[in-house]
């Protein structure tokens, strides 16, 4: 006999996760079923920078709150997961100025603490950067960064603890559908009915769409983190968005730095999910290490410690699709945050719980991630090229 759930969620990424606790907490009865462990897709190897600089009003506002959840975990969600306040930068040149303070001029409307600061503000901030091709600084003190694993491993002891039971090393192979509405998932393990699937599932969000016949445009790119070892009297440094290079420095415990690209170009190679180098390549290492010293040149006495590779799960517009689809199937679709997910997720698994719950006047209304606005032209757009940056 198939078990029974309210809410089906595929997926333990962090937004599966953060979904299934915000749905238990409120008494909704939900499984979590994962193909793998929690947080092995993309989550895992997030290298979860948390800012709260976007374009857009609403996204800007959930990273804003996201970032309270990450500075008040234990007594919001319980437990740590490392979030360490090292300040986060942007540094634009003249091309992308007027962006970078128009989008800090919105920000400050609605209480985020950020400002434009001098080249000699970020030099006293960041001994030893480079900043003479800088043309605009913005700063936020209270952005950093935090554990992926910690994160996604909270949300998943959370929902528990409210009710929710997490499958793992189980994997859906079929959604069940009838007279237009889903009644249940096939899986490795048996059947399970439930009247409401929300797909999780991140890079492999479009597989899983098509298994309700929906065609979502969703794709699986593999991307590069290069590790390197700071020499020892560089203690940490803040996060460094190089919009003019098109790289990120995020400093990592152990004296070490992550870089990776946040060039939209990077994202392009198209992989199966199941199947990519999920080694760096030597040429990105290399690549990464140039980029580092011409940022902040003592970091040539840092050391290459390799890198990896994990998926992006990218739209055409490197915003996540959160809708309903079809409309009134209870198939919700929950994934393609591309490369800035992990600083939402909170604000996520709210805003997908009010979804799925429907509560009138939400705090963060769906509306801007429906899937019909690639059909209406109406695209999600920032002040930047399309990327991570948003
Ligand atoms: C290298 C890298 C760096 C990043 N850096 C940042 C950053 O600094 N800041 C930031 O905000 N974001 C960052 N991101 C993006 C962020 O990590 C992602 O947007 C976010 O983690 C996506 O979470 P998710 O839950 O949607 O997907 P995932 O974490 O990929 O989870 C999807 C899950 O679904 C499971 N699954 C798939 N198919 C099935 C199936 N059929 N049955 C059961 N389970 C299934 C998978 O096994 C997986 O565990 C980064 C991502 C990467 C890869």
């Amino acid at each position: 006999m198939a078990q029974t759930t309210d809410v089906l969620i595929i997926g333990a990424g962090i937004m599966g996760c953060a979904t299934a606790y915000h749905l238990a907490q409120r008494g909704v009865g939900v499984k979590v079923v994962e193909k793998a462990t929690v947080g092995a897709g993309g989550t895992g190897r997030s290298s979860a920078i948390i800012r709260q600089h976007y374009s857009n009003e609403l996204t800007a506002r959930m990273a804003l709150y996201s970032l309270r959840v990450f500075q008040e975990w234990d007594d919001r969600v319980g437990g740590d997961v490392g979030f360490q306040q090292t300040g986060w930068v942007a540094l634009a040149d003249a091309r992308n100025r007027a962006g970078l303070e128009a989008n800090v001029k919105l920000q400050q409307g609605f209480g985020i603490r950020t400002s434009l600061i001098s080249a000699d503000e970020l030099r006293e901030l960041v001994p030893g950067l480079e900043a003479d091709d800088v043309g605009a600084v913005a700063y936020e003190p209270e952005s950093g960064y935090a554990d992926p694993h910690l994160t996604v491993n909270a949300y998943a002891e959370a929902a528990r603890r409210h009710g929710a039971t997490i499958v793992v090393d189980c994997e859906v192979t079929g959604i069940r559908m009838a007279a237009g509405k889903v009644v249940g998932v096939e899986t490795t393990k048996g059947p399970i009915d439930a009247p409401v699937v929300v797909n999780c599932a991140g890079p492999w969000g479009a597989r899983v769409a098509a298994l309700a016949g929906v065609e979502v445009p969703i794709d699986s790119c593999r991307v590069q983190v290069a590790v390197f070892r700071r020499p020892p009297n560089f203690v940490t440094h803040p996060v460094v968005m190089d919009l003019i290079n098109g790289v990120y420095l995020r400093a990592e415990t152990g004296n070490l730095t992550l870089l990776g690209s946040i060039d939209p170009g990077e994202a392009n190679a198209v992989v199966d999910p199941d199947d990519y180098a999920e080694h760096s390549d030597a040429a990105f290492e290399a690549e990464m290490g140039e980029q580092f010293v011409r940022r902040y040149p003592p970091m040539e006495l840092s050391e290459s410690m390799g890198g990896y590779a994990s998926l992006y799960a990218v739209t055409p517009d490197w915003h996540p699709i959160i809708d309903e689809l079809p409309a009134g199937s209870g198939c919700y679709v929950c994934s393609g945050f591309s490369g800035h997910g992990y600083k939402l997720g909170p604000a996520v698994g709210l805003m997908t719980a009010d979804l799925i719950t429907k509560v009138s006047g939400p705090e963060f209304p769906a509306h801007l991630f429906r899937f019909s606005r690639y059909e209406e032209n109406a695209p999600v757009r920032g002040q930047y090229e399309y990327s991570i940056a948003g």
